[in-house]
This record gives structure tokens, C-alpha cells and sequence, in this order.
């Protein structure tokens, strides 16, 4: 058996294309779709997603832009911009790029973001919310992979699903949703004993690790569903995700790659929360 492989970079194409619709609408009523990122520091990594998240907008006809700040910046100067954005009606989603520098406590930023333009949803009442099973807006990365779970038709009902890794940023958000969606969720984490045991019970799998190659595929149940959202860089330069994909490719069902898997979808997912903002602003939601 070979997986069947769920194209992200496909599928974000084919909605971004359906994006540019709502963002004319927008557009023509006065509520042009915008986006502000904020980062602090120099770190490369974070430049090159936050230049993605800008250009990206820009693609489609919303407005961006990134406002950036040294590395050494007060927390207080952060916390008075967004204040700042928060009133501003032009600007209807608000991003901070993570990890901050020490000096900041990131909580306390996050929480500064209006719910209203919160597009990463990772301000507390944004979490509750998905949590009650009432999102307003849902974390980009695991919508994204939601979206690719619908996209292939893949029915959550009943089945097993396993997480492995419990950031707020990818694993709990992610649990939810699965949970959400009628699946019956277990999170392994670092401190999970026989993760393989639990792993090999899953139809579906999603690593979000951050180990090259560490879901391998013994652990795997035949034709289950993997969602590879691992970004890791291995010593070559090259990109890999936290599944053998090329091992796994026999076993699974179907398979999501790295690059070209869920790094698009995080996003597409990022712009169409921001358009969903804007269209509540302007009350067509
Ligand atoms: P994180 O470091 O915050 O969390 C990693 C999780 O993995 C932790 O909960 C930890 O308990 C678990 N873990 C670590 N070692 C483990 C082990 N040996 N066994 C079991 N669990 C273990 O990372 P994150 O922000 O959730 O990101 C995870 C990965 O996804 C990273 O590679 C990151 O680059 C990638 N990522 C990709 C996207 C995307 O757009 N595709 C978005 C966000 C994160």
C-alpha cells in the first residue's frame, strides 16, 4: 500500500484563489481586510514567517504590515501600539510574532490583543470559546489542518485520534478541535509513557513535535491518517517534518508531506481569520 498524499500547498492555493472574492466584497463596502504583525527582535526564523504572513496578505488585495522593534524593546512601548491598533478600525486582526525576548511576559501581550482582532486566537477568551466548542477565531495551524481533513473527506466520527505534542499553540488547540469534531482524542507529550502503544491505536496521528523523523513506521496502525506538522531543519539545510515520511508512506493511508503539507495551510488559515474578522465588522457574519 501506498499513502495517498494530502496536498497543503494545493489546497491552500485553491482557497486563497476563493479568498480574493471576499476581500474585493470587503474591499468595495470601506472594510479592506487588514492585517498589522508585530515583531520584536532580529530572529531569523521569525523574519522570514512574518515577511510570509505580510506578502501573503498582500497577494490577495488585503492591506499589511509589519512594525518592528529592537530586540531590547520596553514591553510597555509593545503594549501602548497595540492599545493603539486595537482602536484603529482600518486594522482588523493583530498579530505578535512568537518567541518573545525574556524581558517580555507573553502571556500578558497576548491577553493586551482585543478578542475581536485576535486572528492567532490565542487570547484566553478565544481558547475558552473553542474549548465550549463555540470558536470565534481558531489557532491557524490546527484549523489548517482541519481544513485538509475536510478537504480529503476524512469522517472524524468516532475515530481515535492521538496528538503528540500539548503547546497552546498546536497540541491543545488541535485536541479540541478533534474532540470538537466527534473524534476520541488522546495527547501524548514528552512525559507520556508507551507512546508507541498509543500511537499504533490511532486512525489518525498528528505530530507536532518538533524531532525530525520521530514517528516512525512501527508505531503506525495500517492506513491510518498522519498530519506531519513538524517544521525541523535538518543538518544538509534540508526541511523535515517529525514523521519518516518515506517509511511511512507504506503503512499510512494517507500522508501529509514537509515542505507542502500544513506549512501553507498555517497561512491561508491566518488570512481567512482576518478576513472573517473583517466581515463581522462589517456585518455580513
Ligand atoms: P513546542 O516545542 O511548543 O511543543 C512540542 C511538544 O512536543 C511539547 O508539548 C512536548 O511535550 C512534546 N514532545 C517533545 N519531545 C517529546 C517526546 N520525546 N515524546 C513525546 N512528546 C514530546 O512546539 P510547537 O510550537 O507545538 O511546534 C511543534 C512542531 O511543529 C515544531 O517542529 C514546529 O516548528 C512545528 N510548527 C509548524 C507549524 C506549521 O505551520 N507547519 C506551526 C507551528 C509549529
Amino acid at each position: 500500500m501506498t499513502a495517498q498524499i494530502i496536498d497543503g500547498k494545493a489546497l491552500a492555493e485553491t482557497l486563497r484563489q476563493t479568498f480574493k472574492a471576499r476581500v474585493e466584497a470587503l474591499t468595495a463596502r470601506g472594510q479592506r481586510p487588514g492585517l498589522v504583525v508585530i515583531l520584536v527582535g532580529e530572529d531569523p526564523a521569525s523574519q522570514v514567517y512574518v515577511r510570509n504572513k505580510v506578502n501573503g496578505c498582500l497577494a490577495i488585495g488585503m492591506h499589511s504590515e509589519k512594525i518592528v522593534y529592537p530586540a531590547d524593546i520596553a514591553p510597555r512601548v509593545v503594549l501602548d501600539k497595540i492599545a493603539e491598533l486595537n482602536a484603529d478600525p482600518q486594522v482588523h486582526g493583530i498579530l505578535v510574532q512568537l518567541p518573545l525576548p525574556a524581558q517580555f511576559d507573553e502571556q500578558e501581550i497576548l491577553e493586551a490583543i482585543s478578542p475581536e482582532k485576535d486572528v492567532d486566537g490565542f487570547h484566553a477568551e478565544n481558547v475558552g470559546a473553542l474549548l465550549q466548542g463555540q470558536p470565534h477565531f481558531i489557532p491557524c495551524t490546527p484549523y489548517g489542518v482541519m481544513k485538509m481533513l475536510e478537504a480529503a473527506g476524512i469522517d472524524l466520527t468516532g475515530k481515535e485520534a492521538v496528538v503528540i505534542g500539548r503547546s497552546n499553540i498546536v497540541g491543545k488547540p488541535m485536541a479540541a478541535l478533534l474532540i470538537n469534531a466527534g473524534a476520541t482524542v488522546t495527547v501524548c507529550h514528552s512525559k507520556t509513557r508507551n507512546l508507541a502503544e498509543h500511537v499504533r491505536r490511532a486512525d489518525l496521528v498528528v505530530a507536532a513535535v518538533g524531532r525530525a523523523k520521530f514517528v516512525t513506521p512501527d508505531m503506525l496502525k495500517p492506513g491510518a491518517v498522519v498530519i506531519d506538522v513538524g517544521i525541523n531543519r535538518l543538518p544538509d539545510g534540508s526541511l523535515c517534518g517529525d514523521v519518516d515520511f518515506a517509511a511511512c508512506q507504506s503503512v499510512a493511508g494517507q500522508i501529509t508531506p514537509v515542505p507542502g503539507g500544513v506549512g501553507p495551510m498555517t497561512i491561508t488559515m491566518l488570512l481567512a481569520n482576518t478576513i472573517e474578522a473583517a466581515e463581522r465588522k462589517a456585518g455580513l457574519r
